[in-house]
């Protein structure tokens, strides 16, 4: 029986099995469909059975070629790791001490609960955490990062720290709830890290889910205007529907002259650079106005030629953002529970996790002009 000291069940409303199935990350781009034991969770955790789990950009990086994982001290292949991320659930099991959650509560996560210990997690920067995958052997520092370090979504059971979950609203679908983290990401980078206020001005470059709902953000903080740019019509439309004041789509217009142009010639205040595209940071810096900020929240895949001297001679502030933090999550998911914008807008496809390869290549190659694809469990 599924069970271990200390660990709170409730096994009249809510049977947890000991096995589960799961994916694991065999060789580069291999996925194995396996089962596993379902974890039991310690103290400050719960066990979170997956209802629903987004795929993010990352997760075809980290299966193709491991980096930003790091399982066990290195890359994480074959080593019955389970990747995914971006998942929320029901409470199934609550580790010892646990009162600050009920099983049966409905909950979104964040990815990362760092150790706790080091200088960043201590300022709540955790996300940023000192010790990042050392939750192994004689230097465990008890760090979690689900999906990178730790075992991730794309399974039935996952455990969490209780410091990464949101509780979530019955009016929110667990797709939508799916999307609170990538919200959440585009939250911090705008507010806790960029100190954005009502009224300031910010452009987003590339339409891909965080900048699409990092537009959306930006609005309903009270950002204006709100511009978005990129090379898809299809993408930029949504992002006016989320929010955007003006789109720019870079094939037909000058994205920097354009964005210049529309707000009075002097640039904007913040950038949010999500496309990591070759020339997308000199792009902008060239948007940017003097003293602005660039946030640069895409994964770039090669080394980019910069204009160092004109974000010199311009005081522009530069900075990198590593995912959600300071549970800027929970004010991403009280935005969406108040229908400050449809995030539901960018989620494209629903697959049943058996079917989870087909899911990735939609996710991969756009098929269909997939935006989120969501991946949800089959139960009767
Ligand atoms: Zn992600
Ligand atoms: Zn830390």
């Amino acid at each position: 029986m599924y069970a271990s000291t200390g660990v709170n069940l409730d096994r009249a409303n809510f049977v947890v099995p000991e096995k589960m199935r799961a994916w694991i990350l065999g060789d580069p781009g291999q996925l194995i469909w396996t089962e596993k034991a379902v974890p039991v969770p310690g103290r400050a955790e719960v066990l979170v059975r997956i209802d629903a789990v987004a795929i993010c950009a990352t997760d075809l990086d980290v299966i193709k070629s491991g980096p930003p994982a790091l399982v066990r001290g290195g890359l994480p292949f074959n080593k019955n790791w389970t990747p995914g991320h971006e998942y929320m659930g029901t409470v199934a099991a609550l580790g010892p001490g646990v009162d600050e959650f009920a099983i049966g509560d409905r909950v979104t996560v964040e990815i990362h609960a760092g150790c706790g210990q080091c200088k960043r997690c201590r300022m709540g920067m955790y996300t940023s955490c000192l010790n990042y995958g050392l939750n192994y052997g004689d230097m465990n520092k008890g760090h979690r990062a689900n999906g990178f370090t730790t075992d991730g979504g794309f399974a039935e059971y996952a455990i969490n720290n209780i410091n990464t979950l949101i509780k979530i609203a019955d009016t929110m679908t667990d797709e939508e709830a799916t999307l609170v983290v990538t919200a959440g990401t585009s939250m911090y980078g705008l507010t806790e890290l960029g100190g954005l206020v009502a009224g300031e001005s910010v452009a987003v470059i590339g339409p891909g889910p965080i900048g699409l709902l990092g537009a959306a953000v930006a609005k309903a903080l009270g950002a204006s205007p709100v511009f978005l740019t990129g090379t898809r019509d299809a993408r930029l439309e949504t992002g006016k529907k989320l929010g955007a004041d003006f789109i720019v789509n870079v094939m037909r217009e000058n994205g920097v002259e354009t964005v210049r142009r529309l707000n009075g010639g002097k640039g904007v205040d913040y950038v949010i650079e999500c496309s990591g595209a070759p020339g997308a940071i000199n792009a902008a810096a060239l948007m940017c106005n003097r003293g602005g900020k660039i946030c640069l929240a895409a994964f770039p895949h090669e080394l980019d030629l910069i204009d160092v001297g004109h974000i010199v001679r311009n005081n522009i502030y530069l900075y990198g953002i590593r995912g959600e933090g300071r549970s800027a999550t929970h004010r991403a998911e009280a935005f969406m529970r108040e229908k400050r914008f449809d995030a539901t807008l960018i989620h494209t496809h629903t697959f049943v996790l058996e079917d989870l390869p087909e899911a990735l290549r939609y996710a991969r190659d756009r098929v269909e002009d997939a935006i989120k694809v969501v991946v949800k469990m089959r139960r009767e």
